[in-house]
């Protein structure tokens, strides 16, 4: 059965799940048991990488090599507002790269977001393939924030691309929540899905009629407000407040910066469940002359946290009632309110959805994994061509043109049902003009953000105005944009040429892909050395454990020293193939090793 995987993509944790052969969601824990995964990426001093727990387990004591948060980088241009508030606050270095994209530094090298990105995606299909032994899920769905924009959504299949991932489709994360709650259910409703995670705010409004329809209606959000803003209000409150006890900045070390942002996550999400609770930071810093340790203590209660965090639970109201408008519905006409992310489990933003959708939320999905879930759901219906379920999602921006004296034209509106296309005709202004500039733009909350520069060249010598190209502007069913042009008189295509986008090349998104796929097969060695390498150990260690047992057994007679001499060899040819990590001869010497037991076994259970 060839399966899809779905994969939630999130600023703080990642998620995958599948559609089991009955139709049933399933969502694939990790290793350790985990559903879901820290999207961190650390590089360690020997230079092995680590994803998920393990990397968020050292991420105090290897700070300047774990990146968490990429999320926020991903598609962004190096010169803008969120890059450089993501710089401000992290503790790895981040660099500005060759396409005016975002570099980062990890040990020695540096490394472009998409990749990072596809380190957590290709730690998410192993995840999935060790569920699955000896199956290779190469299909994916990945989710992105319904508030991506083009070049967000670009680099995130770019991502995908380089994990080796075949991303047959980008769907947003509350649409895909919509599907998992209305799965396999008959209901007529309209719904809002109130999406608040780690890093990013969308809300939705969708129509789930009977026949397995989802009709987005309207959507907003913001790309900027997670939860790691809630947590950077209580980090700064506990610094000021160590800064005024103390007089010493606790900005300027990396590794106390690290500690307080957990800490300061890990007190936001307990006061979810109880209304007080302490930040005990041992050995903060050592300071003054004498390198005298200083500690952080303090008590902090929900209301501080609420009054720290009021203008951003605003934020989310205030979208909430903006699309509720551009969706021409009230309040009292959304049947069912559903909470994604696992920031809708602070009592606050519950209150503010309850509040503003006047209903209490739906307690049916889990915020963590129903997302994942959507997506495996879409992956199935993609593969299966089914056609019981029709997913009509729409494009968050508008999409248009910057004319003369910076005047925006809209092609395709805000909350339009995609895939969608709009034409426009242009006209040469001058003789013998060869090229044309087209700039589009995509509104973002009331901005303008330049998607992308396109020179229409190679135009044919005329007297101007005698040439008209049509030029297509379409978004595809993943959001993503593509610009099509034709001469109208000759019906020939016209080359297009794409400048200032922060986006990879061709070439850059291969040669990621090919060292990508050595680390797979590497990591898939050395996993398989491991997992050798501890059978053979626990196969000694038990041998050994029984040795003084069978050597009082049979050390007395020749076939029994030359048994434990046997035995011995073993052991230690086992010790030295185990000390030059070579695979074939641990494989070799554990099937003696097994032997050995087996016999050991037998001798020390025989009657005397
Ligand atoms: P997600 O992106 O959906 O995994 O959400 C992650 C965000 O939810 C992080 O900012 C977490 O700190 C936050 N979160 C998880 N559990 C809780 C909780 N019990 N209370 C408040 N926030 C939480």
């Amino acid at each position: 059965m060839e399966r899809v995987i779905g994969i939630d993509l999130g600023t703080t944790n990642s998620c995958v799940a599948v559609i089991d052969v009955d139709g049933v969601p399933q969502v694939i824990p990790n290793r350790g048991g985990y559903k879901t995964t820290p999207s961190i990426v650390a590089i360690t001093e020997g230079g092995r990488r680590l994803v998920g727990h393990i990397a968020k387990r050292q991420s105090i004591t290897n700070a300047e090599n774990t990146v968490y948060t990429v999320k926020r980088l991903i598609g962004r241009k190096w010169d803008s507002d969120p890059v450089r508030s993501v710089c401000g606050t992290v503790s790895f270095t981040v660099e500005e790269g060759p396409h005016e994209d975002v570099r980062i530094k990890l040990r020695d090298a540096y490394y472009s977001v998409q990749e990072i990105s596809a380190m957590i995606l290709q730690e998410m299909k192993l995840v999935a393939e060790e569920f699955f032994p000896g199956e290779v899920l190469n299909r994916a769905v990945i989710t992105v924030p319904a508030y991506f924009n083009d070049a967000q959504r670009q680099a995130t299949k770019d991502a995908g691309q380089i994990a080796g991932l075949d991303v047959i489709r980008i769907i947003n994360e509350p649409t895909a929540a919509a599907l998992a709650y209305g799965y396999g259910k008959s209901m007529n409703k309209v719904i809002a899905v109130f999406d608040l995670g780690g890093g990013t705010f969308d809300v939705s409004i969708l129509e789930i009629s009977e026949g397995g329809v989802f009709k987005v209606i309207a959507t907003a959000g913001d790309t900027f407000l997670g939860g790691e803003d809630f947590d950077h209000r209580i980090m700064d409150w506990l610094i000021d407040g160590f800064k005024v006890e103390h007089g010493v900045d606790l900005r300027a070390d990396r590794m106390a910066l690290q500690r307080l942002r957990d800490a300061a996550e890990k007190v936001k999400c307990e006061l979810s469940s109880v209304s007080e609770a302490d930040v005990n930071l041992p050995f903060i810093i050592s300071h003054g002359p004498d390198n005298t340790s200083l500690h952080l203590q303090k008590p902090v209660d929900r209301e501080t946290v609420e009054k720290l965090c009021i203008d951003l639970i605003e934020r989310c109201r205030e979208l909430c009632r903006s699309t509720l408008k551009d969706a021409h519905l009230t309040a009292s006409q959304i049947d069912e309110v559903v909470l994604v992310g696992g920031m809708t489990r602070m009592p606050a933003v519950q209150k503010a959805c309850a509040e503003v959708f006047v209903r209490e939320p739906s307690k049916g999905v889990h915020p963590d994994e129903v997302v994942a879930i959507g997506a495996a759901i879409q992956g199935k219906a993609l593969l299966d061509e089914q056609e019981d379920l029709i997913l009509l999602d729409v494009t968050p921006h508008a999409l248009g043109l910057l004319t003369a004296g910076n005047h925006f034209d809209e092609l395709i509106g805000q909350n339009t049902t995609v895939p969608t296309s709009a034409t426009k005709t242009f006209t040469t202004s001058r003789d013998n003009q060869t090229a044309v500039k087209i700039l589009v733009m995509q509104r973002e909350s009331d901005e303008n953000q330049l998607l992308g520069e396109f020179l229409l060249t190679g135009l044919r010598s005329a007297t101007k105005g005698q040439i008209e190209i049509e030029v297509t502007f379409s978004i595809d069913s993943d959001g993503i944009v593509s610009v099509f042009a034709k001469d109208c008189e000759t019906g020939l295509e016209q080359s297009i040429q794409v400048t200032s986008s922060s986006g990879l090349t061709a070439e850059e998104v291969s040669q990621m892909m090919a060292s990508a796929e050595e680390y797979m097969i590497e990591r898939k060695g050395s996993d398989e050395l491991e997992g050798v390498r501890q059978n053979a150990e626990k196969l000694s260690a038990d041998i050994e454990k029984l040795f003084p047992q069978v050597e009082a057994l049979v050390a007395s007679s020749d076939f029994g020293r030359e048994a434990l001499g046997k035995a011995r060899e073993v052991l230690a040819n086992t010790k030295e193939a185990i000390e030059k990590s070579d695979l074939a001869l641990i494989k070799e010497h554990s099937e003696a090793l097994s032997r050995t037991l087996k016999m050991f076994k037998g001798v020390v259970s025989r009657p005397t």
